[in-house]
């Protein structure tokens, strides 16, 4: 039986919100007791609105940040526990797309260049001639042309810049890829053809991906479980389809029904929840976090913080389940 290429045990991250004097007024927890596992070739998608702590994991997993409690492990060894030269073998592994390609490329570098770099960095080739090459055959493979080597950044359309983000991911072979929404900025009809290339890479070269986005939708498609996040919680996880055709929880259920329907005349208007706002993470509910927006709150929610709990991939955060 295979083990997990990467797995996270109740990961937390808090920040210290402070006075413009410096006093300390408040803990932010951005993540708070994340646990999942990422199998080979698995996609793990993560969703939940704005401000539900998926960007903060996505920076602890790859250990952009420190985090505040819990352990991380790659290939069963723990992160923390490792040498530096470990380390660099994880930073070449674990590696991320960003949300937006234009602010994540050096726009003062050609892309060759930029593309290059970390192969020569690390040593994985010696020569610049090598590298090119290398480079070179990533680029047509994304979809791009070995000419696009000598162009800058803006000179490239968005989702051509996105696969330019894809190529510098996987310039240095990775086992993961982190996607961070990375379709989120594009149109719809690019949107596909970055996720369906994202596929195909991934059959190609044995990668496993954490799709991180707040379409629950569009990650039911692609994901082989989904974990739902609500103010840094997992609320949900369970395998991607069960969870799409039969949500258990609230949360998850109103993320589904908030899902804009293409043709107004299916649109099942009267089915479209009010969820509010999302509550301040500096002050977040006692009890369920999910109880001042969740139409099925009881008093017990108030009072009472559900544990998850389920059998095997399906597990629950919910008095009700
Ligand atoms: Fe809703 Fe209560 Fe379940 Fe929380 S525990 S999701 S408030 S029913």
């Amino acid at each position: 039986m295979s083990i997990p290429v990467l797995e996270g045990r109740g990961l937390k991250k808090r920040y210290p919100v402070k006075t413009p004097l410096g006093r300390v007024r408040g803990v932010v927890r951005a993540v708070d007791g994340v646990t999942f596992d990422l199998m080979p070739s698995e996609i793990l998608g993560v969703v939940g609105e704005s401000g539900c702590g998926k960007s903060t994991l996505a920076r602890l997993i790859l250990c952009l940040e420190p985090f505040d409690g819990g352990q991380l492990f790659f290939m069963g060894r723990e992160v923390r526990a490792q040498r530096e030269r470990e380390m660099t073998d994880f930073r070449r592994k674990v590696q991320i797309v960003f949300q937006d390609p234009f602010s994540s490329l050096n726009p003062r570098m050609k892309v060759g260049n930029m593309l290059m770099e970390p192969l020569l960095a690390h040593r994985v080739l010696h020569s610049k001639v090598q590298a090119r090459k290398e480079v070179a055959g990533l680029l047509e493979r994304v979809g791009l042309s070995p000419q696009d080597m000598d162009r800058y950044p803006h000179q490239f359309s968005g989702g051509q810049r996105q696969r330019i983000g894809i190529a510098r991911a996987l310039v240095l072979n990775p086992l993961v890829v982190v996607a961070d929404e990375p379709t989120s900025s594009l149109d719809v009809f690019v949107q596909a053809q970055v996720v369906n290339l994202m596929l195909d890479l991934m059959e190609e070269r044995g990668l496993s991906y954490i799709f991180i986005s707040h379409n629950l939708s569009l990650v039911g498609q692609i994901a082989q479980r989904i974990m739902v996040l609500y103010l840094g919680q997992v609320m949900e996880v369970g395998p991607a389809r069960q969870l799409v055709e039969n949500p258990l929880h609230p949360y998850t259920r109103l993320l589904l029904d908030s899902v804009p329907v293409p043709d107004p005349t299916k649109a099942h208007l009267d089915r479209l929840p009010s969820l509010g706002d999302v509550p301040s993470p500096l002050n977040p509910p006692p009890g369920c976090p999910f109880h001042p927006r969740c139409p099925r709150a009881q008093e017990l929610c108030e009072r009472e913080k559900p544990t998850l709990r389920g059998r095997g991939d399906r597990q629950v955060a919910c008095h009700l389940v």
